[in-house]
């Protein structure tokens, strides 16, 4: 078996230090090729130390060179790199097979896409790129014979309920009935509208279950991304929302499920724990151990379901209504919920007042039939403009 080279697109995140986590595991199989990253060089460094990449690039020129001192110094021998177009040439490289996507935000889309295109067997995490550009996505997936696994643990959970010859991007048979998608439910469960106007930023990021980046803890806490992840589905699975059921389950032990025309309903259980889907993606179609804890039923003891309520968390509604408009507006939702977030994290906003922006940006910002990577990307810098221009009115 010959060891495969790992590009690791946001190597210093969770979903990074995860993946890096279970490569570790297993040198026989993997070998973190090249690590890339925004600014963070000091826990770039320290991730050189310990991977000895052959690559890394930071996309921040000023980090990169604070980075090649450090790998200078310490006498690594390790080329770095600037700049976003540096990640786009790591993540088509010919030397790498695996590409890990796990940027935050629409920033991930391009390197993404350099990465599909040359027919990588691409690792997804970042949601937001095939909210952005699904259609786009997920021909050019087809078009070069690119591997797409997803790592998002509820579209791994239904990838892995799914028959084993599924291909993500193919029409699921006509005998699956429904997706069931399972979210957490965030923080802010089970409280009152009044209260969740006063949210700080501490408390939108303790999730109860899972450990992962501020931003997608905050839209676990608004449940957004909960709407992008139905967006996500409906791209990977080939299904209209119709298909798709949002179940509350605060445990998070079951991921996703799915349903079949003869009732049964088939499902992925597992401890929170991101090792789990990124092994799975990097093995597929083998499995590896992933260094989780094993499933202890008899201490969960209960699984709870609830209906989500689209009143206290309007982000939901708001990514639903968003697909089905089409073209540009998943673009230009993404785009305002990344501003509002961003806004939200540095005590600018209310935490309430992240679907208002997003749905006066919705109104604003006409939508486009999704025509090229460049239309998406017009619709994404005009939605950050008018959400930024709300943003300072109120
Ligand atoms: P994070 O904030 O912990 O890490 C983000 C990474 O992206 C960092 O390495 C950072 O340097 C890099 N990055 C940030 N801005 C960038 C830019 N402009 N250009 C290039 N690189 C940039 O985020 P995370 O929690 O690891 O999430 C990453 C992605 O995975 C998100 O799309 C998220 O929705 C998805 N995801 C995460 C989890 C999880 O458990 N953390 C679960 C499912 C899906
Ligand atoms: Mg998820």
């Amino acid at each position: 078996m010959s060891i495969k080279n790992v590009c690791i697109l946001g190597a210093t995140g969770s979903i990074g230090l995860n993946t890096l986590d279970v490569i570790s595991q297993h040198p026989d199989r993997y070998n973190a090729f090249a690590l890339t990253a925004n600014q963070n060089h000091a826990e770039m460094l320290v991730l050189c130390e310990k991977y000895k990449p052959h690559f890394v690039a930071m996309v921040d020129e000023d980090s990169a060179e604070q980075l090649a001192v450090g790998v200078r110094q310490k006498g690594l021998d390790i080329v770095v790199l600037s700049g976003a177009q540096s990640l786009e040439y790591l993540a088509s490289h010919e030397s790498v097979d695996v590409v890990m996507a796990a940027i935050v935000g629409a920033a991930g889309l391009k390197p993404n896409l350099a990465a599909a295109s040359k027919g990588k067997k691409v690792l997804l995490a970042n949601k937001e790129s095939l909210v952005m550009s699904g259609q786009l996505f997920m021909e050019c997936v087809k078009k070069s014979s690119a591997e797409l696994l997803p790592i998002d643990s509820e579209h791994n959970a239904i990838f892995q309920c799914l028959p084993e010859s599924y291909a993500c991007g193919e029409r699921i048979e006509s005998s699956v009935k429904r997706i069931l998608l399972t979210a957490s439910g965030g923080p802010f469960r089970t409280w009152p509208m009044n209260k969740l106007q006063l949210v700080t930023p501490q408390q939108a990021c303790a999730h109860p279950n899972w450990s992962m980046g501020q931003k997608i803890s905050v839209d676990s806490a608004s449940l957004m991304n909960k709407g992008l992840e139905l967006i996500e589905a409906c791209w990977l699975f080939n299904v209209s929302p119709e298909k798709i059921d949002v179940h509350i389950h605060p445990e998070s032990i079951i991921h996703s499920m799915v349903e079949y025309i003869d009732g049964s309903v088939l499902s992925q259980m597992g401890n929170p724990d991101m090792r789990t889907p990124i092994a799975y993606g990097l093995a597929w179609p083998e499995r590896i151990d992933a260094g989780v804890l094993p499933l202890d039923l008899f201490k969960v003891g209960q699984l709870n379901f609830e209906r989500p309520d689209m009143e206290r968390f309007p982000c939901l509604q708001l990514a639903m209504d968003a697909f089905n408009v089409g073209g540009t507006a998943c673009a230009s939702l993404n785009a305002a919920n990344e501003v509002s977030v961003a806004s939200f994290l540095k005590g600018n906003i209310a935490f309430t007042a992240i679907p208002d922006i997003i749905c006066r940006v919705l109104e604003t910002v006409p939508v486009h039939n999704v025509d090229s990577i460049e239309r998406v990307l017009s619709a994404d810098l005009e939605a950050r403009q008018v959400a930024e221009e709300i943003i300072l009115s109120i």
